[in-house]
């Protein structure tokens, strides 16, 4: 049978378009492409570029006062957000200019429409064209999640942190996941009076507990007002904002209200229930390690299928896919050991097992330190680091690696790859440690501080 094309996708975030890229350019494949919104996707024009570009400028208040503790003479009028969110837009529509050209130069055909399938070879564009192609891949991403409650259309997501036409003199961040603690730490450095509520025990679940231990107290020493154990029972329009009903007992009006309460794999009006296409309890596409549904031309990659929803994990994903099914060379995708960083301030970079996980595998040692760095200490901030090594008892190998300091998100990039190859806690060892650092800690920490 002809097909129009040889591959579909759907979706031109950074999962999607790496692999039209890669399949068309690299592997000589017909290929087309639909994107409904913004060439990008979530991570360059709604999450990672946008947020990080937001947690440089808000830096910069934490940077002032270092600055005259060491003896500068530096006059602070606050953060222009309207001067910042128009350099942040430019930059993004720069970037999205970058993403078409590149696919326009790898040879890709887009359509600037919402897509849907119509059988396992045919999509149906917005307008009604049809399409046919050997191959489809989905990769629609994720959207944020508003809890089903009276009002919750009054609350903002993350969606919308980036267009707002002033800085709301107060927030209030609901969730506990690393979205809502990044922007929490965001708003908090632009000068916003930030409150969250998170109805569990503590913040950033399923990261090392002594690290996100330490993540929630020098959040609450910078000021966020963090409550834990918390969450909205009711909210409405009020002078000022949103009147907001919380468990806690408080009634309180914030400026706005943003909900970081979980993300939802965008499956809605794909055409897929009809197609025998399996999908999993929250709307994922289940695929097998390949990145292929249950029906074999359909395959799925990144959010879609909230495996491990970061955009680096989704590129790799695209990129296995075109080598399964264009080379002709079956590449799983590792997820294993996958490093990742959380840009709260402090900075959090993680990789391999959490202390907790890594003692439900058998007997570990736990090296671990605390301490309070050169160069804010000097300024006299009480800002403390934390350095974290899992070794399982056994092998010797490390099996997690936890950092809490400013610049672990870099730091964790690196140790990464010594964790990826199964080094030893003595290989660590053997590495003459960089000095004055923090990160030297992390090769001279001699004995455990626990045996689990
Ligand atoms: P997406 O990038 O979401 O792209 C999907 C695209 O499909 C979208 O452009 C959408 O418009 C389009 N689409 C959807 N349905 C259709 C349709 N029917 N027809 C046509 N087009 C459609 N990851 C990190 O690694 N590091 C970070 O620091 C980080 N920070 C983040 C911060 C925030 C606030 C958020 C929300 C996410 C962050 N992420 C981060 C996660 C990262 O952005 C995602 O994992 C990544 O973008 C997933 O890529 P994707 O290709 O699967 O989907």
């Amino acid at each position: 049978m002809d097909f129009d094309y040889d591959l579909f996708v759907i979706g031109g975030g950074s999962g999607g378009v790496r692999a039209a890229r890669v399949a068309a350019g690299g592997a000589g494949a017909k290929v087309a492409l639909a994107e409904e919104s913004r060439y990008g996707g979530t991570c360059v024009i709604r999450g990672c570029v946008p947020k990080k570009l937001m947690v440089f400028a808000s830096e910069f208040a934490p940077m002032v006062e270092d600055g005259r503790a060491y003896g500068w003479d530096i006059r602070e009028n606050g953060l222009d957000w309207g001067q910042f969110r128009g350099k942040l837009e430019a930059e993004l529509d720069r970037l999205e200019g970058v993403y078409r050209k590149l696919l326009a130069g790898s040879g890709v055909e887009t359509f600037d429409q919402r897509a849907r399938l119509a059988d396992p070879h045919t999509v149906e564009l917005a307008d009604g064209t049809r399409k046919t192609a050997r191959h489809i891949l989905l990769a629609t991403g994720g959207r944020p999640l508003r809890p089903e409650m009276e009002n919750a259309a009054l609350g903002i997501t993350s969606d919308d942190i980036f267009h707002l036409d002033r800085l709301p003199r107060s927030i209030l961040i609901v969730g506990g996941g690393y979205i809502a603690c990044e922007f929490a730490c965001i708003l908090n450095g632009m000068g916003v009076e930030v409150t969250q509520y998170y109805r569990g025990a503590q913040i950033l679940r399923g990261f090392d507990d002594e690290a996100r231990g330490l993540i929630s107290e020098e959040m609450r020493q910078n000021g966020v007002d963090l409550h834990i154990g918390t969450n909205i029972i009711g909210m409405e329009e009020a002078d000022g904002g949103v009147r907001v009903k919380a468990t806690n007992g408080t009634e309180r009006v914030f400026e706005k209200v943003m909900f970081a309460t979980g993300r939802v794999p965008n499956t809605d009006d794909l055409g897929l229930s009809g197609l025998g296409v399996d999908l999993g309890r929250r709307g994922e596409v289940l695929v097998d390690a390949y990145s292929q549904s249950s029906v074999p031309s359909i395959y799925a990659i990144g959010d879609v299928t909230d495996r491990l929803n970061l955009t680096p994990v989704a590129i790799r994903e695209g990129m296995a896919f075109v080598e399964t099914v264009f080379r002709g060379n079956p590449t799983p995708v590792d997820h294993d050991r996958v490093a990742t960083a959380i840009f709260t301030q402090p900075e959090m970079g993680t990789v391999g097992l959490s202390e907790e996980a890594a003692a439900e595998q058998g007997p570990i040692e736990v090296y671990c330190t605390s301490f309070r760095p050169m160069r804010t200490a000097f300024a006299g901030r009480p800002d403390r680091v934390l350095m974290k090594l899992v070794v399982c008892a056994d092998t010797r190998r490390v099996l997690g690696c936890h950092i809490v300091a400013p610049g672990a998100g870099e730091m964790i990039q690196l140790a990464a790859v010594a964790v990826k190859l199964g080094a030893t806690k003595e290989q660590f060892d053997q590495t003459v440690a960089v000095h004055p650092t923090v990160s030297e800690e992390l090769v001279t920490m001699r004995d455990p501080v626990r045996k689990v």
